[in-house]
C-alpha cells in the first residue's frame, strides 16, 4: 500500500505571497504599490466572502485595494463606466470581477471591457489568446496557482501523462494549456468523454474540475497518480458526511454544528494508499487561487508600470 502525501496549499500559499512581498518591497523602492479593485455586483454570500477574503490578502502584502460593492439593480452600461473609471486609473493595476454576475447583466461585454494589461483574472480574449499560443500575459489564477503547486512539490510535469476533467473557461482549459506548455502530455475531459474512468486511470497527474462531490472514486486512480482536486462542493446532510468521510469523522460534528461542510470532485478517503499524493479540500487548491491573485496583480503593476521588467 502507498503512503499518500497530503499536498498542503496553504504551505505553497505562504511561499507564493512571500515571493510577491519581496516583489513588492522592491517595487515600493521607485514609490510604486500594487493596486486591485474588486467589483461585486448584488448579494451572493458566497462573493461576499472571496471578496473580503481577497480585500484582506491585499491589506496583508501592504498593496492598495478598493471594493465597489454596487447594487444588484446596477445595469450592464453603469458596470461598464465603474470599469472605464478602473481602466484609467494608475494606480489600479488588477481589475476583478467577481462572478458570478446578475442574469441581466452581459457578463462576456463586461469581462472584455477590462484592460487586457488589468485583466488579473486572464478572461479577457487577448490574454486568453496570449495563453493558447504561450505568450508572457495574465492567466487565470487556480490554474497558474495549480502549476506552482505541482514545481514546488517537485512532482514533475515534463513528459507527465496529465488527464483533466472538466473544460471550463476559467480552470479546465486554461490548466490543459499550462500543462502542455509544460510539456505534459495532456488529456481533456467532460461530460461527453466515453468510459472516463479507464481515461483517468491513464494519468499520473490528475486534475479534477467537474463541480460534483466525490464524483473521482477509486476507479478512476491509477496506482502512484497526482492528484489535484480544484473542487469545491457543499455537502449538508449528515448521512452524505457518513458515506464520504466515515461515522468518527470531525466533518459530521461539522455539519451538525455549521449545516454543511466542503468537499472536492475527489472522493475524500478513495486516493489514500492509492495515489502518491493528493490535495485536500479544503486547504488545498482553494487557498493558492487568492495567492495567485496577489502575483497577478503585482506582475500586471511591473508589466505596465516598468515595461521593461518580465514576470
Ligand atoms: P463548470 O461548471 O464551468 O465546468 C464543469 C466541467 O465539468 C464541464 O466542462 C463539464 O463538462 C464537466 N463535467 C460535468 N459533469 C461531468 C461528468 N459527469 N463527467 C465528466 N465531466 C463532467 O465548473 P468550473 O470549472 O467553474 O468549476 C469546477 C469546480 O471547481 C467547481 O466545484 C468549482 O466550485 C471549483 N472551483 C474552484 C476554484 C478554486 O479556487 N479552488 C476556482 C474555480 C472553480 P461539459 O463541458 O461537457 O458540460
Amino acid at each position: 500500500m502507498i503512503k499518500t502525501r497530503i499536498l498542503q496549499g496553504k504551505k505553497v500559499a505562504e511561499a507564493i505571497k512571500s515571493d510577491t512581498s519581496e516583489k513588492i518591497r522592491e517595487l515600493k523602492k521607485s514609490g510604486l504599490i500594487p493596486g486591485l479593485a474588486a467589483i461585486l455586483v448584488g448579494e451572493n454570500p458566497a462573493s461576499k466572502v472571496y471578496v473580503g477574503s481577497k480585500t484582506r490578502t491585499c491589506q496583508e502584502l501592504e498593496m492598495h485595494s478598493k471594493t465597489f460593492e454596487l447594487s444588484s439593480e446596477t445595469t450592464t452600461e453603469e458596470l461598464l463606466q465603474v470599469i472605464d473609471q478602473l481602466n484609467n486609473t494608475d494606480e489600479i493595476d488588477g481589475i476583478l470581477v467577481q462572478l458570478p454576475l446578475p442574469d441581466h447583466i452581459d457578463e462576456k461585454t463586461v469581462l472584455q471591457s477590462v484592460r487586457p494589461d488589468k485583466d488579473v483574472d486572464g478572461f479577457h480574449p487577448e490574454n486568453v489568446g496570449k495563453l493558447c499560443s504561450g505568450e508572457i500575459g495574465l492567466a487565470p489564477c487556480t490554474p497558474l496557482g495549480i502549476i506552482d503547486l505541482l514545481k514546488r512539490e517537485d512532482i514533475p510535469i515534463k513528459g507527465a501523462e496529465t488527464v483533466v476533467v472538466g473544460r471550463s473557461n476559467i480552470v479546465g482549459k486554461p490548466i490543459a494549456l499550462l500543462l502542455l506548455h509544460n510539456h505534459a502530455t495532456v488529456t481533456l475531459c467532460h461530460s461527453r468523454t466515453r468510459d472516463l474512468a479507464a481515461v483517468c486511470r491513464r494519468a499520473d497527474i490528475l486534475v479534477a474540475a467537474i463541480g460534483r462531490p466525490a464524483f473521482i472514486t477509486r476507479e478512476f486512480i491509477k496506482e502512484g497518480a497526482v492528484i489535484i482536486d480544484v473542487g469545491i462542493n457543499r455537502i449538508e446532510t449528515v448521512e452524505e458526511g457518513i458515506r464520504l468521510f466515515g461515522e468518527q469523522s470531525e466533518r459530521i460534528e461539522r455539519i451538525k454544528k455549521r449545516g454543511s461542510t466542503l468537499v472536492g470532485d475527489v472522493h475524500p478517503q478513495d486516493p489514500l494508499g492509492v495515489a502518491s499524493a493528493v490535495t485536500p479540500v479544503p486547504g488545498g487548491v482553494g487557498l493558492l487561487t487568492i495567492a495567485q491573485l496577489m502575483k497577478n496583480t503585482v506582475n500586471a503593476c511591473l508589466m505596465r508600470r516598468t515595461p521593461k521588467t518580465t514576470n
